[in-house]
């Protein structure tokens, strides 16, 4: 056997068992079943030019001859079929199925001209080496063949130009190139010089590089599919394990070494269809993980949608709470004072007065609401100038005042004498958060004080604002969960159940913006807490 036969032998093998991988691997999209069948044509094309090298006479020659030309026709469909679909992600790839049919039937009839006439192939001839000589529809058949390979090559760039994903563009050039080479050689070696040139030195270079145009796109597809190279190469090498032992076999001289060789090859097929089939399992289990995975990140973009839509809703909802309750806190507080004539009565007083209350810790859960769906969005604004923190807190405190009262809270503010106490900061934040934390100490603290201090440390230039309470206080196990969005220690509910759980978590963000820090000191449950803000002076 020459060295051409070969490594058309070799061809032939790796392109049938590349089309057998790429059909178990294609189950699951249309797409690549068209390059299963491309590389099943690539291997009778591979065979028949095997048969068309070592035929000897006319009636031999004629088989292979019209198998070459019959299979180089059904490649080049299938190749044009694989690239309307491959990487085309609409919901269905061939729509033109007007097209597709017209395409099918005019291969049809190029084959059964091939087959059953004279038209394309009109003889062969086995003098002065193997040759074909073509009839009057060859052009025909050549110019049909070309322009399924053209408009492949059309569809591959049309998709690459459009396609975004990295690995996609990636898949696409190896096709492209990769099968070039094999396509133009053939094109040239089988179509063109053996016609026009009458040529037929080197008939066997197109089916011999052919093996690249099945192995690179198989590789394509996998990168894509799941079956890896490694899967195949192990299938290979089982194949090759099972023809060796079986040509063994059959060659064997002796009865005794056929049994041997025999039973090697009937082990070899076990082991090896074991092994095969684990791969195979392994792929599926692969691609199955695969399939959660990508479920999951859906889901998982599902949720991210849900969760800005929610940022975006509370947003929404808290910007149309702002303005109505501006209008109760202020109405409420002008009856009290008395601007719409003295109010008589306890009873009405109080009534007014829980209105009032009311009102204002509803703006500050909503000024939360609206923080926490900015943060989320990351459209948070600062507005940073010089603030005098001592001045910040006496409003704070005077505003709240109302409130302590009712809650019957002693509240001192103490001023150390190091000030003053100038930070860079945005005022309505910073009040935002001492507001936060001062109604904190009032809401949870059912008797004693609240004691406020501001103070600097001359060395670090730190400045430390102090809320000390004597309320509930916090137990060890909870306190560092305190700043988590929605966190609520169990017993808060049952000192106040207007709470959100989003305060802290709003200031240890404001906190964060403004280089501070925040953080909370408690002995324990009933025994008070001391929360710390912390900035740098300005
Ligand atoms: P809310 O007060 O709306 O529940 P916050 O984020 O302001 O939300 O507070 C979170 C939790 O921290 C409260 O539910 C409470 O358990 C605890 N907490 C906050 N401040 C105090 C305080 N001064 N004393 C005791 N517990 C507090």
């Amino acid at each position: 056997m020459s060295l051409v036969n070969i490594v058309l032998a070799l061809v032939f093998f790796i392109a049938v068992v590349l089309s057998v991988v790429i059909f178990v691997g294609s189950k699951k999209s249309k797409g690549t079943v068209y390059m299963g069948w491309a590389s099943l044509w690539a291997s009778l094309w591979v065979l028949s030019m095997l048969l068309f090298r070592v035929a000897n006479t006319v009636y031999f020659l004629n088989f292979p001859s019209r198998a070459l030309y019959v299979s180089g026709i059904l490649i080049s469909l299938s190749f044009l079929m694989f690239s309307f679909v491959f990487l085309d992600h609409s919901p269905n790839p061939i729509a033109r199925h007007r097209t597709r049919i017209l395409l099918y039937l005019l291969t049809l009839l190029l084959v059964g001209a091939t087959i059953f006439t004279t038209t394309i192939i009109s003889d062969v001839t086995v003098t002065g080496g193997n040759t074909v000589l073509f009839g009057e529809l060859y052009p025909l058949y050549g110019a049909v063949l070309i322009s399924h390979f053209f408009w492949a090559y059309i569809n591959f760039f049309k998709r690459y130009r459009k396609v975004n994903d990295k690995g996609e563009r990636v898949q696409l050039r190896y096709i492209i190139v990769g099968t070039l080479v094999s396509v133009v050689a053939g094109l040239y070696f089988d179509i063109l010089a053996p016609y026009l040139l009458r040529d037929f030195r080197h008939y066997w270079v197109g089916p011999a590089l052919i093996v690249l145009f099945v192995g690179i796109t198989t590789f394509a597809i996998s990168k894509y599919r799941l079956f890896s190279i490694r899967v195949i190469a192990g299938q290979l090498f089982i194949f090759a394990l099972w023809i060796f032992v079986l040509v063994r076999t059959i060659l064997s001289d002796t009865a005794n070494e056929r049994i041997i060789n025999g039973g090697l090859f009937i082990s070899t097929v076990i082991i090896g269809v074991l092994l095969i089939r684990s791969i195979f399992q392994e792929v599926q289990t692969r691609e199955r993980m695969e399939g959660l995975a990508n479920e999951l990140a859906g889901a998982n973009e599902r949720l991210t949608q849900l969760d800005q839509q929610k940022s975006e809703f509370l947003s929404i909802a808290s910007h149309q709470l702002r303005s109505p309750l501006t209008a109760i806190k202020g109405y409420s507080s002008m009856i009290l004072e008395g601007s719409f004539g003295p109010v008589t009565g306890d009873k009405l007083r109080e009534a007014v007065d829980r209105i009032f209350l009311s009102a204002e810790r509803l703006v500050i859960i909503v000024e939360d609401f609206l923080n926490v769906s900015r943060i989320e969005q990351g459209r948070m604004q600062y507005d940073f100038s010089t603030v005098n923190l001592e001045e910040l807190v006496d409003g704070v405190v005077k505003e709240l005042e109302q409130n302590s009262k009712k809650a019957g809270l002693t509240v001192t503010f103490e001023k150390g004498a190091n000030g003053p106490f100038f930070i860079h900061a945005d005022f309505g934040k910073v009040r935002q958060m001492v507001t936060n934390l001062l109604d904190n100490a009032i809401k949870y603290t059912k008797q004693g004080s609240i004691a406020l201090s501001i103070n600097k440390d001359s060395a670090t230039r730190k400045i430390l604002v102090k809320i000390k309470d004597t309320g509930i206080g916090i137990a060890p196990e909870v306190i560092t969960l305190l700043f988590q969005k929605f966190s609520r220690d169990k017993n808060a509910g049952k000192v106040n159940i207007m709470g959100t759980g989003l305060g802290l978590y709003v200031v240890k963000e404001l906190m964060k913006a403004h280089k501070g820090s925040v953080w909370v000191d408690s002995p324990g449950e009933g025994k008070g807490s001391t929360f710390y803000l912390e900035f740098m002076a300005e």
